[in-house]
């Protein structure tokens, strides 16, 4: 169940609201986010629920059974939208590309990165500037001065970044040189981690578990909601299975469900997703009219020459090319949406 307070709610209300809640057994769970505050109650009784909406204080009430709550579409309908600043938007509606390496490899590499975003009118740059990598022995990153000399740059060229953490104690340094902090899927039940990220007014893009479930991925999020942090982007980014033909099996099952059972934006990763260049493209489209809100896609100047994933990452003229069918794709959606 979950409860939404009213913005000036009295300390003598609240105490009122937790009193009624113990009287039916229910566990109130206090959240406080950039947009508002509830209270998240868990309990076994059933009861009519106009008998809490109606106590002074209380904004909306909402019965909600899933596992998750303040991620469901169960008591918020609309979309949420991510809003980065500058006109750069995520999800209701608007369809976003994040592109860029895998691993931000040198200065020269950024500058080109920058240059082929700007000319095909890409606001969102990625790349990774510490790797988790299967092997210990793989190139992991350029860390904090890697991270500081990109943000400057993209800056400049007013592009947004989005980078992943995999530790908490990066958080603190990373935090003013983010526009959006990734979690990978090695990472994505790394409780603590996402507990801390729900302490930050950054958005967070959550990769699903190379083993996740979707209701796992739907729980994780909650973790960052209920931590305070509103603004979460699914992703999509396959999953093992006993098929090796390919990287990963691509769910694109998971992003119409998600769609279904989650306001948050859903963003499908294509690259990871499949794991080989020659079939990101057909799979980015596919994930599109599956309902994506965007894509996130590895992109290299000279991909065979990449330090990471070369294998998934499109050349600049490849990426143009699919960039443009993907906004075709996102129109061709919303043209079926209306019929
Ligand atoms: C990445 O985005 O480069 C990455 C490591 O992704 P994932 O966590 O999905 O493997
Ligand atoms: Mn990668």
């Amino acid at each position: 169940m979950i409860i939404q307070l009213d913005k000036d709610i009295t300390a003598t209300q609240k105490e009122k609201l937790r009193e009624q809640l113990s009287g039916i057994d229910y566990e109130g769970n206090e959240v406080k986010t950039q947009f508002g505050e509830y209270l998240v109650a868990v309990g076994k009784k059933d009861f009519d629920i106009r008998s809490i909406g109606m106590m002074a204080g209380i904004r909306d009430i909402h019965r909600v059974s899933d596992p998750y709550k303040l991620v469901s579409k169960k008591w918020k309908i609309n979309d949420t939208v991510i809003d980065l600043g500058d006109g750069v938007k995520i999800g209701a509606g608007h369809f976003s590309i994040m592109a860029g390496p895998c691993s931000i490899e040198s200065e020269k590499q950024i500058e080109s990165t920058i240059s082929h975003l700007v000319e095909n009118g890409i606001s969102i740059m990625r790349g990774g500037v510490y790797k988790p990598r299967s092997s210990p022995y793989s190139f992991r990153g350029l860390g904090m001065d890697g991270l500081k000399m990109w943000y400057a740059k993209a800056k400049e060229a007013g592009l947004k970044i989005i980078t992943e953490v995999m530790m908490v104690e990066q958080i603190t340094d990373m935090v003013d040189y983010v526009d959006i902090f990734q979690v990978g899927a090695r990472n994505s039940q790394n409780f603590n981690l996402l507990d801390a990220l729900g302490e930050v007014d950054k958005p967070v893009l959550l990769k699903r578990g190379i083993s996740g479930t979707i209701n796992e991925l739907l729980q994780a999020a909650e973790y960052i909601f209920s931590n305070g942090n509103e603004k979460i982007m699914l992703c999509e980014r396959g999953i093992r299975s006993y098929e090796n033909a390919y990287r990963n099996c691509f769910d694109i099952n998971a992003i119409a469900m998600l769609k279904e059972k989650s306001h948050l934006p859903v963003i499908a990763d294509p690259s990871h997703g499949i794991g080989v260049r020659a079939f990101v493209e057909p799979v980015a489209l596919a994930s599109i009219m599956g309902g994506a809100d965007g894509v996130i896609m590895e992109v290299h100047q000279t991909p065979e020459k990449a330090f990471s994933d070369g294998q998934q990452t499109l050349s600049y003229k490849e990426a143009a090319n699919t960039y443009l069918k993907m906004k075709k794709t996102f129109d061709l959606r919303k043209e079926f949406g209306k019929m």
